[in-house]
C-alpha cells in the first residue's frame, strides 16, 4: 500500500471542514437546501461536510468524468443527473476539486438552466495555477500548490480514494 507523507493531514482536513460546514449553515439557515456532490471524487469530503451542516437540507448526486481535449478545451461527460429538485431551490455544488474549471462550468450552466433559486460551489481543494476557464467558487477548503494529489475521494487509476489525507502522487513509491 502507498503511504505518503500528507500534504494535508485527517486533523487539518476535519477542521476545515467543520469550518466550511459552519459557515454554510449560517448562509442557509431558512432556505431551501439541496447539496449535490459530484461523483466519484467528492464522496468522502461530501459525506463529512453534511454531517456538520446544522440546516435542514436535502442530498443529490451528478455522476460526471472529464477530459482534456486540448489546451482550451475539455469534454465533460455526465453518467446521472438529478431529475427533480433543482428549480426553484437552493442549490449547493460540492467537488473534490477545481483544476482547469471545465468540469464546474459545464455542471454549474446546466444547473442554472434548470432555474434554481440560487446556485453556489464548494470545493474542498483549489489548484488555481491551473484554471483555463473562469468559475465563481463560493467556499473553498485548501488552494494547492500545482501538483497531482490523491486521497480523501481523489484518485490515481482509481487508486487511493480511501486515504483520509491528501497527499502528492508519485509513481516511484506506489
Ligand atoms: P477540472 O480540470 O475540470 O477543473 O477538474 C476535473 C477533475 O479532474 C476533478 O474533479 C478531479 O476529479 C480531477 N483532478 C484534477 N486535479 C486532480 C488532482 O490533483 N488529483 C486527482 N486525483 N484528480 C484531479
Ligand atoms: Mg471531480
Ligand atoms: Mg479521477
Amino acid at each position: 500500500m502507498f503511504i505518503g507523507t500528507p500534504l494535508i493531514t485527517e486533523e487539518q482536513i476535519q477542521k476545515k471542514v467543520k469550518e466550511l460546514a459552519y459557515k454554510i449553515s449560517l448562509d442557509y439557515a431558512n432556505k431551501d437546501l439541496v447539496v449535490i456532490g459530484i461523483l466519484k471524487g467528492s464522496f468522502m469530503f461530501f459525506s463529512d461536510l453534511i454531517r456538520y451542516i446544522q440546516t435542514p437540507l436535502k442530498v443529490d448526486f451528478i455522476i460526471a468524468s472529464s477530459y482534456i481535449k486540448d489546451k482550451s478545451s475539455g469534454e465533460v461527460k455526465i453518467y446521472y443527473f438529478p431529475k427533480e429538485e433543482i428549480q426553484g431551490k437552493d442549490i449547493l455544488l460540492v467537488d473534490d476539486i477545481i483544476d482547469t474549471g471545465f468540469s464546474l462550468k459545464t455542471i454549474r450552466e446546466k444547473i442554472l438552466s434548470m432555474n434554481p433559486s440560487s446556485l453556489k460551489i464548494c470545493v474542498f481543494l483549489d489548484k488555481t495555477e491551473r484554471r483555463i476557464v473562469d468559475v465563481p467558487v463560493d467556499y473553498i477548503g485548501f488552494k494547492i500548490p500545482n501538483k497531482f494529489v490523491v486521497g480523501y475521494g481523489l484518485d490515481y487509476q482509481e487508486m487511493f480514494r480511501n486515504l483520509p489525507y491528501i497527499t502528492v502522487f508519485k509513481k516511484e513509491i506506489k
